[in-house]
């Protein structure tokens, strides 16, 4: 997909902090941290947003929810506790309009969230 950043990540024309990646999912560090470990995980398919996840997308989501946890205990957080967060839409805040989870630890998270 042209214009889109996390695209452009995905195929290596613009750099990141790669922390994992495979055939279907990539995961890099957040250029502006909101806590110790903040990694983002995302499909390379560009898909934008969960409104546009479809049903043939389970497994790329699966996989997703499987590298935050495998992430959580490589990073230090899974005993600690962590979050797992998806913007979607201008009220949540998505400013990246390519699908990411936010894999979030290593402080004291309040809730609800802002
Ligand atoms: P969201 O606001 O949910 O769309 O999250 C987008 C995230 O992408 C934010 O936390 C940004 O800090 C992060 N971000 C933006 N540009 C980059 C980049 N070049 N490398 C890593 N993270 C980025």
């Amino acid at each position: 997909m042209s214009n889109c950043l996390f695209c452009d990540i995905v195929d290596g024309k613009i750099k990141a902090k790669l922390v994992y990646q495979d055939e279907a999912v990539v995961a890099f560090t957040d250029i502006a941290p909101k806590a110790p470990v903040h990694v983002l995980i995302i499909p390379r398919k560009h898909i934008v947003s969960v409104l546009d996840i479809d049903a043939n997308d389970g497994a790329v989501i699966g996989q997703i929810f499987h590298v935050a946890g495998r992430l959580a205990r490589e990073l230090g957080i899974a005993e600690s506790g962590f979050r797992v967060v998806v913007n979607s839409g201008a009220d949540a805040g998505q400013s990246v309009l390519h699908l990411h989870y936010h894999l979030l630890g290593g402080r004291q998270m309040t809730w609800p969230p802002g």
